[in-house]
């Protein structure tokens, strides 16, 4: 067989449940889990006769979005019918944007394999409701909840830039970061608030040609592994296929397939995607949306420093390592108090431990966020300064800050009184020190003696020192006056 070498193409489409009060034409609450068909009214129930009202929430989230991502924000805009008929859309036709998205030819940011960035273009961005859901669960009968008909949902499109299941998944995973920065969207999965739908396939080199499989498009995918298995997995398959058969992109020969979980495989959904008539037509129901420049700038001064930024800074500017930039970045109430951590003069590398070591856990345990512990930024920084300083050795530091995230007392407060203040005094120092060089004459001949063992029985006498203060000696300046004294 010929040499076969290939390259992967994927252009993503994403689904964001915007988290405004109220669904994008009605006031009825947004809500999850509540009784069926108890949040509908009859707008979102299609009754003959209503007039939708737009959410402005839903567009200035979205605007919002579009501008993180870098897009061209549509001055003007308007709402379209997209018609089809499907029973948990009794309408017969979705409030969509067709030929004027509210955002559109923008990029975003996502890390590359090789530690660089790489740029995905992003095609198009727009807004449009949710139809309902059907539920099989009734025997021989099928029923329908509405609850879900009518909220707002952000759609954004790439350009198929990305290059690997990994690539689509980091892409995933930053605009998740990105829509929970911006405050729009709760971006939880298991209620997907994030549906994707990737565009696969794959240009084959061979010695005989160049060659485009079909593209398949995998719907509906709410969790990134499913995202990132289904595009490993249709790598795999378009390319046995093409083995196979042969067969190459062509007019038509589009087709659509679901994910089974359970088998890990991807099924045949629609052979031939027909170009659909959906009947686009702008609703008269509706008035267009102007978005003025005033209102633009509004919007604008909503925007934060993006997550992926602020974790290239947190490397570059503190010197912590790629991992915990991203840990301490990944919520942004975290990424704010570690800032108001460091501006209050803790040292960044001493915070960080503190946070992701013992802050991250508790808030874990407790279930909330590192911000709601009761902690002060101020007293956190204090600590971090004490430590520094070598009045507390790190362990102690924290032990007192989980006491801290406990009483609400100061830092000083509780070394005090947990007796965790370590003895810098090196006149008191130096007499136990001076007890342990004459109580261990060998220990003292093995290092003068030098060598291998001479470490080794340094280690030793330090660590004779710190038993006899009960590890409250500061080991720093132990360190110091042992070996003064044995030089
Ligand atoms: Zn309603
Ligand atoms: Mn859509």
């Amino acid at each position: 067989m010929n040499k076969v070498d290939y390259k992967v193409l994927v252009g993503l489409e994403i689904h964001v449940q915007l988290c405004t009060r109220t669904k994008m034409f009605c006031g009825c609450a947004l809500g999850f889990g509540e009784q069926p068909n108890s949040r509908v009214c009859p707008v979102c129930l299609g009754m003959p006769g209503v007039l939708p009202v737009m959410n402005k929430q839903a567009v200035e989230f979205s605007t919002l979005v579009g501008l993180a991502l870098n897009c061209q924000i549509a001055e003007f805009t308007k709402w379209d019918r997209k018609s089809y008929y499907y029973p948990d859309l009794p309408k017969n036709y979705q409030i969509s944007q067709y030929d004027l998205p509210l955002a559109a030819n923008g990029y975003i940011e996502i890390p590359a394999t090789n530690g660089d960035l790489k740029k995905i273009r992003i095609r198009r961005a727009h807004l449009e409701e949710d139809a309902g859901k059907n539920l099989h669960t009734a025997g021989n009968f099928s029923q329908v909840d509405l609850n879900r008909a009518g909220t707002p949902l952000l759609e954004i499109v790439t350009e198929p830039d990305m290059n690997s299941a990994t690539e689509v998944r980091a892409l995933a995973e930053e605009l998740q970061r990105i829509v929970r920065y911006l405050g729009v969207s709760e971006a939880d999965m298991q209620k997907g608030h994030m549906r994707f739908e990737p565009n696969v396939n794959l240009v084959i080199n061979r010695g005989d040609g160049q060659f485009k499989t079909p593209i398949v498009e995998v719907k509906n995918l709410n969790s990134f592994r499913a995202l990132e298995n289904s595009i490993e997995y249709e790598i795999d398959r378009q390319l046995d296929q093409f083995l196979e058969t042969g067969e190459v992109m062509e007019m038509g020969n589009k087709s659509t397939r679901g994910w089974d979980d359970a088998r890990e495989m991807t099924v045949l959904q629609r052979e031939k995607e027909e170009a659909h008539d959906y009947r686009y037509f702008p609703d008269p129901d509706l008035v267009p949306v102007r978005i003025s420049e005033q209102w633009l700038s509004e919007i604008k001064s909503r925007l934060c420093e993006l997550p992926l930024n602020k974790q290239i800074r947190y490397v570059k500017d503190y010197g912590l390592s790629d991992y915990d930039a991203g840990v301490l970045t990944a919520d942004r109430q975290v990424a704010n108090f570690f800032e108001a951590s460091v501006a209050a003069g803790g040292e960044p590398k001493r915070l960080c431990n503190l946070l992701t070591q013992v802050g991250l856990k508790l808030a874990n345990t407790r279930g909330c966020s590192i911000a709601e512990l009761g902690l002060s930024a101020d007293g956190v920084a204090e600590l971090a300064k004490m430590t520094e300083a070598g009045e507390i050795s790190a362990s102690a530091a924290n032990t007192i800050l989980e006491e801290m995230a406990k009483t609400g007392k100061s830092p000083r407060a509780l070394a005090e009184e947990m007796n965790l203040i370590q003895k810098s005094d090196a006149g008191e120092l130096e007499k136990i020190v001076d007890e342990v060089l004459r109580d261990n004459q060998k220990a003292v001949d093995d290092f003068k003696a030098g060598g291998k063992k001479s470490g080794k029985a340094r280690g030793f006498l330090l660590g004779q020192v710190m038993q006899k203060t009960k590890g409250r000696a500061n080991p720093r300046v132990v360190a110091e006056i042992l070996d003064k004294k044995l030089s």
